[in-house]
């Protein structure tokens, strides 16, 4: 049931039914369509730039006083984690008191929907204090590999980052994150009959279990640093003895400096088999996103504005996830991260955002906005 929504939130639930998974490029450029048609009526200037590698389209959104100046970057992204198909089966668009259930409602329709309700807001007024780049981005989900130059060229112009990802816990934005590194390692054994030839065989499996114990020894709570084998395939049958395996690794860090030496200790680690070969690729794909004097400073005056408008706003202990602030950080521009919509259950079939707290949360975009 969806009961008497706003006319205004009609839109942020046809933006909810149009699934856009990050591979389905047609889909997440249908949501690039909505946000177009939904700024062609405000003095915003836009460019989109068309995807590659399969991917969707890149929108560019400026409005604000036309000074040569450093802009406010302010950047959400349109992919989800959901197949196409969760919608009419497993997360159908509904509401349930305060919550708002759908596909990509959390991660982060709901947060670039009310980003851009601030953003047309500044425009029409004609009120924000520098040049404003809005950056909608069609590939976060699977780490940002089309868009990260784009994002790292606007961010070295910008002297604010704006992130549109979830809250947390009630309300909290992120100002700082974990680095995240990925890796993939290929392990080639020797094939033999498990029967008849037991001897001649070496195992890649067996070889691959000895580094993932050795990985995952590797985490460090006291440290910050974690490292996860998520995924493992090898072997052909039950009666030989497996030539291939391959895994992946999942490595988070607090600090620049973990991030290159845990990096290193992965891609340096050697077969105890001699007759077995190891290869590893990989390293760091986002940098950590530390909470320098500048993102504390950011994060103050968001709290100022928060008590004028009625609430208190607080952030979270650094989170494990990753976003794309954690490029824009690591260039030294000072980013402020889950400006989105309060709600739980992201990349889950849970997944719902808070009504109530659309309101709140573009009232302080909308006034970062006006005063950085
Ligand atoms: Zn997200």
């Amino acid at each position: 049931m969806l009961p008497s929504l706003s006319p205004t939130l009609q839109s942020l639930l046809s933006w909810i039914r149009t699934e856009s998974p990050t591979h389905d490029a047609a889909g997440v450029n249908r949501m690039m369509d909505l946000v177009a048609a939904e700024v062609a009526d405000a003095p915003i200037a836009m460019e989109r730039v068309p995807g590659r590698q399969g991917l969707g389209d890149t929108l560019v959104l400026r409005t604000g006083p036309e000074r040569d100046e450093v802009a406010i970057l302010l950047m959400s992204h349109l992919d989800t984690v959901h197949p196409v198909g969760t919608l009419a089966k497993d997360l159908p668009l509904r509401v349930d008191g305060d919550r708002l259930y759908g596909p990509g409602v959390y991660d982060m329709k709901g947060g670039a929907w009310l980003a851009l309700q601030a953003f047309k807001e500044a425009a029409r007024k004609g009120s924000a204090s520098r040049p404003v780049v809005f950056l909608v981005t069609p590939d976060e989900e699977i780490g940002s590999p089309m868009t990260r130059p784009l994002i790292e060229d606007f961010a070295r112009r910008s002297a604010y980052a704006l992130v549109t990802e979830p809250a947390r816990d009630g309300g909290k934005v992120v100002t700082s994150r974990k680095g995240v590194g990925r890796f993939e390692v290929q392990v080639e054994g020797r094939p033999a009959h498990a029967g008849s030839r037991h001897q001649d065989g070496r195992s890649a499996i067996r070889e691959a279990a000895r580094q993932i114990l050795a990985i995952e020894a590797m985490t460090d709570y006291g440290r910050g640093v974690t490292t996860t084998v998520g995924v493992v395939n090898g072997g052909t049958a039950n009666n030989t003895i497996p030539q291939h395996c391959r895994f992946g690794v999942d490595l988070r860090a607090e600090t620049l400096a973990d991030g290159e030496a845990f990096s290193r200790r992965i891609l340096d680690l050697k077969a105890h088999d001699p007759d077995v070969a190891l290869t590893i690729t990989g390293g760091m794909n986002r940098p950590p996103y530390e909470r320098s004097e500048g993102v504390a400073a950011l994060f103050e005056h968001a709290r100022r504005l928060s008590a004028e408008i009625g609430f208190d706003l607080r952030d979270v202990p650094r989170t494990g996830g990753a976003s794309d602030g954690n490029f824009t950080a690591a260039l030294g521009t000072p980013t402020l991260d889950g400006l989105g919509i309060d709600g739980d259950g992201a990349h889950t079939l849970e997944e719902y955002g808070l009504l109530s707290s659309i309101e709140p949360r573009r009232k302080l975009i909308l006034r970062l906005l006006e005063t950085l």
